[in-house]
């Protein structure tokens, strides 16, 4: 049997609005399939558009379920096949990120999928194909490498805040650091070839627009989350022999040589933003420096892991990109300190762990109980974001377990506050992971509903723009004026202008008259000083000239400044009509997405009353397919009933065939056995000599009496007594003969007939009629019935005139039993009886003369319907 079945991810509405009237945008939720590892292996995914995929069971799975085939297909904002190029993945999910953490906004991305599932090669990449990560820090050293303040000039604190120091002190800081033996990173321009490898991103991108006149710092930190508990990667600190070395569950370890930092704690700032606190941010001026930082974690994570025995796909590894900013003051030559102007941006890149369960990975004991917990925090994460889904779909007011876990407890802020989220799905198509993979999509599925508010745009500080501007091209203009008049081009000249200067002026004589006739001194002087005076006049000629080129270029600078200002203004100008233009374009789309919603709105309440029309027929469908059933089901039980009667009826009948034959041959029996006697009679008569007659002899009279007994069947109770001589007396006291034929059976009835001082005979005996004047023979016959009819055939005994004995028979009394029940008893040997029955039949014996009744019918003294109940009597076995 196949079934298939076919659902799809329910697209949302676009234009949902949130409550509190600021926008909200769905979690982007991103597919990536990776490429299969062997050719010919079987897969379970595939990619049927550029946002849908589809799941079906393999062929195994198939099998364990008779066949069942299922076929499910997920949407997504966007899926990437196993073509899709890296650069392409960071372009769609990255790259806004980015230019939201540039416009002070921040973000969250996350990978998400099983172990093996691409995860790591899609956030870190692998050698020669950079993930997101290189690839973000290289888009943002792009845009802001010309705006970057100098080292130290931002300043973090320990509660995740940041200031700006002024110039001379950071100038302090630099020195005082630069004096400490370098550190790794800083300085070393050398890069490792491993991690040139993994960021020679080499396509330049960057955001065009970067507010210049700012500056711009990019810190970085580097943590892993396992075993829920956070430790800090960076964290270059000695270790301090007095504090215990500490294992995965964060307890002191005995006798390690590993120096792996404490576990970090939590913390909350003043604006209710979750931050790790004491965790290591080091400064970054280029992606290379960035990312040997992030290379430096990696690798003591991957020490971590092997010396303290860990899965590595077991936690989850954050790296932390934070951009400071803060504008220039109003000449566009120095940064403002003022805290409300300075802005700290985040994007968190999240690399998950493995999410499947933990029976998979097959570990025990403490590992197992290690999975658990991260296990544990991806299940909060789950919990959370579906409370966060019935929160914002229903509008109830559910708690959001964040604080569970200390993943979520992190990235809290993201779903409760503002920011950006986007998460990839990471999938292996191969069919072992099917069952993993389904998982996955569904979490992917709850992810796409939650909403997180969209972030404001950060209010400009209110200076003009264009400072930095005006400031450099100022500077430049001055120097190259300079230049071009031989001046001085910049105040680091000065002392050769003055020595020049100094070589130009004659130095002046000495002025002391030694005699009257010294007619040399005073003209040398006089010239000197002429001299001088002639060079002071064309200094003073050249400074005024050189005051008023200055004033020149002044003024020509403000023209260009004002031709530059109304050219600003025309553009400003020209802008505002374009936004103008959007605006009503935007107008005309909202009012179009009214339409379209109305029209879904239409279209939701005719589906809906489709389906309940649809529903209806479906219940009665199933309301008549029950009720024909149920006939069906009456027709065979009809039928099975029939079959059963006729069964009993064919059998009663073959019984009561069996029985009147039986019946049948017992009469032919005594039938025979009568004319048998009368012929022995009759031959005896023949053969006898017919002397004596009178006197016959007592053979003769013998004969005669067993004729006139076996004629005895039907007895003519009216008729008179042949040759009928005298009849004893009754009131001497009757004697009977009470004649019991062998053949006879004990029927064991509780009437039983008792005739008191009676001579028993089995045959017909002469001696016994000559003492008695009663005769009773008992004789028995198969009733119709099937019971044995009892009949005591009684007469009286004559003396004939020849000597001997006559009966003439008066009464029948016939003795039968019955059954209430209407069971049939057969009690005659004859009879036969089926085997079942026969092994019954002690039972039977016993147990029907329990229940049977016995009804004894006197022809003529108990008269009709007279009836006695036989008592139960147990024969003992
Ligand atoms: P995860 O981090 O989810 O456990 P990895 O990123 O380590 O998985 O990927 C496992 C293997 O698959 C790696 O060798 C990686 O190079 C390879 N891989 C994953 N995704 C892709 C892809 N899109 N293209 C090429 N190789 C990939
Ligand atoms: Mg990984």
């Amino acid at each position: 049997m196949k079934a298939a079945a076919r659902t799809k991810t329910p697209r949302k509405h676009a234009f949902k609005k949130a409550s509190n009237n600021s926008l909200k945008d769905p979690v982007g939720v991103y597919c990536r399939v990776r490429p299969v590892g062997v050719s010919n292996q079987e897969c379970c995914i595939e990619v049927i558009s550029s946002t849908t995929v589809q799941v079906h069971s393999p062929d195994g799975y198939r099998i364990a379920r008779n066949g069942e085939y299922k076929e499910v297909q997920y949407s997504f904002k966007e899926v990437f096949s196993t073509s899709i190029s890296q650069k392409h993945v960071f372009d769609v999910v990255a790259k806004p990120l980015v230019e939201d953490l540039i416009r002070g906004k921040n973000g969250l991305l996350f990978t998400y999928g099983v172990t093996g599932s691409g995860k790591t090669h899609t956030m870190t990449g692998s050698p020669g194909e950079g993930g997101l990560l290189p690839r973000c820090l290289d888009m943002i050293f792009n845009s802001i490498a010309p705006f970057q303040a100098k080292r130290y000039v931002f300043k973090l604190d320990d509660k995740n805040g940041v200031e700006v120091q002024c110039e001379v002190d950071a100038l302090l800081e630099r020195q005082k650091r630069e004096a400490l033996p370098v550190p790794k990173t800083l300085g070393k321009r050398q890069v490792d070839p491993e991690i040139a490898d993994m960021i020679n991103v080499q396509d330049n991108c960057r955001l065009e627009d970067v507010d210049e006149d700012s500056v711009y710092s990019v810190f970085v930190s580097y943590i892993e989350i396992y075993n829920n508990y956070i430790y800090d990667l960076l964290d270059e600190s000695p270790l301090d022999p007095t504090k215990p070395k500490w294992n995965n569950c964060g307890t002191p370890l005995r006798n390690a040589d590993f120096t792996f930092p404490q576990s970090k704690i939590l913390r909350e700032d003043q604006n209710h933003n979750m931050y790790v606190a004491g965790c290591t941010e080091v400064e970054v001026k280029s992606t290379e420096e960035a990312f040997e930082v992030f290379w430096r974690g990696q690798k003591k994570r991957r020490i971590a892991h092997t010396q303290l025995n860990r899965e590595s796909s077991r936690s989850h590894s954050v790296f932390l990109i934070k951009l400071a900013q803060a504008p220039l003051n109003a000449d566009g030559d120095n940064v403002l300190q003022e805290k409300e102007l300075i802005s700290l941006s985040q994007l968190s890149l999240v690399d998950l762990a493995g999410s499947e369960r933990t029976n998979r990975t097959k570990a025990e004991g403490n590992r197992l109980r290690e999975a658990g917990n991260i296990n544990q925090s991806l299940m909060t994460l789950r919990t959370c974001i579906e409370a966060l889904r019935e929160n914002q779909t229903y509008g109830t007011n559910k708690m959001v377990p964040y604080r569970d876990s200390k993943l979520t407890h992190l990235f809290k802020n993201y779903f409760d506050g503002e920011g950006k989220v986007r998460m990839i799905v990471c999938v292996n198509p191969k069919a072992e992971d099917y069952d993993e993979s389904l998982q996955v999509m569904r979490f992917a599925e709850i992810t796409q509903e939650v909403e997180v508010a969209r972030p404001a745009d950060k209010p400009l500080c209110g200076l003009t723009p264009g400072r930095r501007f005006k400031n450099e091209a100022f500077r430049e203009e001055l120097s190259r004026q300079l230049e071009i008049r031989g001046g001085p081009v910049d105040g680091d000249r000065g002392p050769l202008v003055r020595e020049l200067l100094l070589q130009n002026f004659p130095p002046v004589p000495s002025c002391e008259l030694l005699d009257i006739n010294d007619d040399q001194t005073l003209p040398r002087l006089i010239e000197v000083l002429e001299k001088r005076h002639h060079i002071r006049q064309n200094l003073s000629e050249e400074f005024a000239k050189n005051v008023l080129c200055v004033k020149n270029m002044l003024q020509e600078l403000d023209a260009s400044i004002v031709s530059k200002e109304n050219f600003a203004q025309v553009k400003i100008a020209e802008r505002e009509k374009i936004i103008t233009g959007q605006k009503t374009e935007i107008e005309r789309l909202e009012k179009k997405a009214r339409t379209l919603e109305y029209k879904i709105d239409i279209l939701e309440k005719t589906t809906a009353i489709y389906e309940e029309e649809k529903r209806n027929l479906q219940q009665e469908l199933e309301s008549k397919s029950q009720k024909l059933q149920r006939q069906v089901s009456d027709k065979r039980r009809l039928e099975a009933r029939l079959q059963g009667m006729v069964t009993e009826t064919t059998m009663k009948w073959e019984k009561e065939c069996e029985r009147r034959v039986a019946a049948k041959q017992l009469e032919m029996q005594n039938k025979l056995w009568v004319k048998d006697e009368k012929l022995k009679q009759l031959k005896a008569i023949v053969t006898e000599p017919k002397s004596n007659k009178p006197e016959r002899p007592s053979r003769e009279k013998d004969r005669e009496k067993a004729l006139q007994r076996s004629l005895s069947p039907p007895p003519v109770p009216n008729a008179p007594p042949v040759r009928l001589r005298h009849r004893r007396s009754r009131s001497a006291g009757e004697r009977w003969v009470d004649h019991k034929p062998p053949s006879n059976i004990q029927t064991e009835t509780v009437m039983q007939p008792q005739v008191p001082h009676a001579i028993m005979v089995t045959s017909a005996n002469e001696k016994a009629l000559a003492k008695c004047d009663k005769y009773m023979l008992t004789h028995q016959e198969l009733a119709s019935d099937g019971e044995i009819e009892t009949k005591l055939i009684k007469g009286d005994v004559f003396k004939t005139r020849g000597g001997g004995q006559a009966v003439q028979f008066t009464e029948i009394e016939t003795l039968k039993q019955e059954s209430p029940t209407g069971r049939k008893r057969r009690s005659s040997p004859s009879s036969p009886r089926p085997p079942e029955e026969a092994s019954e039949s002690e039972w039977t014996d016993v147990e029907t003369r329990c229940s049977v009744a016995v009804e004894m019918k006197a022809g003529s003294h108990l008269g009709p319907g007279y009836q006695h109940h036989a008592q139960p009597k147990r024969r003992k076995p």
